[in-house]
């Protein structure tokens, strides 16, 4: 089969990762979408943001040799041939000693300070005498120890040479990165524009937070779970609302979306059930990629492309939903950020208990890893894996990915965890 689904029709994860990213790369490609590919913001505001161009360093930071002690700026040479060196001046950070450093002299210096003309070491105060007469003035130091040429001096470009890559296109911007880019004086950086994700639930039993809880009616948990996640992405959110069980209520959100958004996600309705439309629109409204996938919870998951937009039918479960969009729409979402991928830190630990697990679909557990006595990872099972109870989340901090062919796993076998990160907690 094409797809490389199996008899049931479910398409294994590595195959629906694979078809995701080179249509996200045509997506990219189309002109609409790539002469909007660029914008100026202040770097103050810049965090989370992707850059859409190579930073590269108009200047070496640090820009002069300095000092990383608090002590005397010498040189070298007069250690083997004086005794004592006669201070001739001070230089601080931000107030440079202006003079040359000569023979048998030296310069008391501060951390940070540009090291003098003539200087070419760095004894830290702990390694130098001070020598005064009987007025308390300086009569000269004396250096105890030094290892000679370059101590304690942090050259120019010890940290970013100029002309150097700093960060490269598509590099998410750090708190980290914002303060290395602050080090090299840039007040603007040219990122690529947030992406816009429109969201909607669908569900006739769904009630809105802050009404009274109805006779058969559940409150919408996923839309401000996945609002939350967007946000955390740094995505520009469109919140669409609750939209109820009918062909044409659906309709006219898509359409919406659609107009409005790169990506639209919903949740609900992409089962078989009687209500389920929300895989009948978009069938009918665009092309749908693929709508059954081997993942254990989430199967139903409906990806595909409306006119311009592409779409993330995730299932209604609040499990799956949590789960599917971390693993397979958080990665998409990134790569039409622009964002280059990053693979997240995988471990192999111990299974602390006997896991259920049946062959044909890769399962995300939910499950709490620690260190045993011999400081081995050892990860034990969420009290319940039911896609329905997503409180499992909160006493969880990794999921436990069990291969696709896997089956049940016996206590001591070794199994590969993935810790939870941002967006997800
Ligand atoms: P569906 O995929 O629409 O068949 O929904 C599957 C299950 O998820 C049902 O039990 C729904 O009530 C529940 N569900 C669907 N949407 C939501 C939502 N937005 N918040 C919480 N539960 C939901
Ligand atoms: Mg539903």
């Amino acid at each position: 089969m094409e797809c490389g689904c199996s008899s049931s029709g479910l398409m294994p994860i590595e195959n629906a990762q694979a078809l995701i990213t080179e249509l996200i790369r045509e997506f990219l490609a189309k002109p609409a979408i790539k002469n909007k590919l660029s914008e100026r913001v202040l770097l103050t505001d810049a965090v989370d943001r992707v850059l859409s161009e190579d930073v590269v360093s108009p200047l070496n930071v640090p820009a002069y040799d300095n000092s990383a002690m608090d002590g005397y700026a010498i040189r070298s040479a007069d250690l083997s041939k004086h005794k004592m060196l006669k201070q001739i001046g001070k230089s601080f950070a931000g107030l440079p000693f202006e003079g040359k450093v000569g023979e048998a002299q030296c310069v008391r210096i501060m951390t940070g300070a540009q090291i003098p003309k003539g200087a070419d070491a760095v004894v830290m105060q702990e390694n130098a005498l001070v020598h005064r007469d009987e007025h308390d003035e300086i009569k000269g130091i004396e250096i105890t120890k030094c290892s000679g040429k370059g101590e304690a001096i942090r050259p120019a470009g010890d940290d970013i040479q100029q002309g150097a890559t700093v960060l490269a296109k598509g590099t998410r911007i750090t708190p980290v990165g914002l303060g290395v880019l602050a080090s090299l004086g840039l007040k603007h950086v040219n990122v690529f524009p947030k992406l816009k994700v429109a969201v909607f639930s669908t569900g006739d039993e769904l009630l809105s937070l802050g009404s009274p809880l109805e006779s058969g009616k559940i409150y919408d948990s996923n839309r401000p779970m996945l609002v939350a996640m967007l946000k955390r992405l740094g995505v520009e959110v469109l919140d669409l609302g609750l939209i109820k069980d009918s062909k044409d209520a659906i309709t006219e959100a898509f359409l919406y979306a659609d107009t409005h958004a790169d990506c639209v996600i919903t949740s609900g309705g992409v089962s078989v059930g009687e209500a389920d439309y929300t895989r009948e629109v978009l069938d009918e409204m665009g092309k749908i990629d693929f709508w059954k996938l081997a993942i254990k919870p989430g199967k139903p998951l409906a990806f595909g492309r409306l006119a311009n937009s592409l779409f993330f039918g995730l299932p209604g479960n609040p499990v799956s939903a949590a789960v599917t969009f971390d693993q397979i729409a958080v990665p998409a979402l990134k790569a039409l950020s622009g964002e280059h991928t990053v693979e997240p830190a995988r471990f192999v630990a111990l299974a602390g208990q006997n896991f259920k697990k049946r062959p044909g679909r890769t399962d995300y557990q939910r499950g709490h890893f620690t260190r045993n006595e011999n400081n081995q990872l050892v990860v034990t099972s969420a009290r319940s894996q039911s896609s329905g109870v997503l409180s499992s989340f909160c006493t969880s901090n990794c999921y436990i990915v069990l291969e696709q062919e896997r089956a049940s796993v016996n206590k001591g076998e070794p199994v590969t965890i993935l810790p939870f990160e941002k967006p997800l907690l």
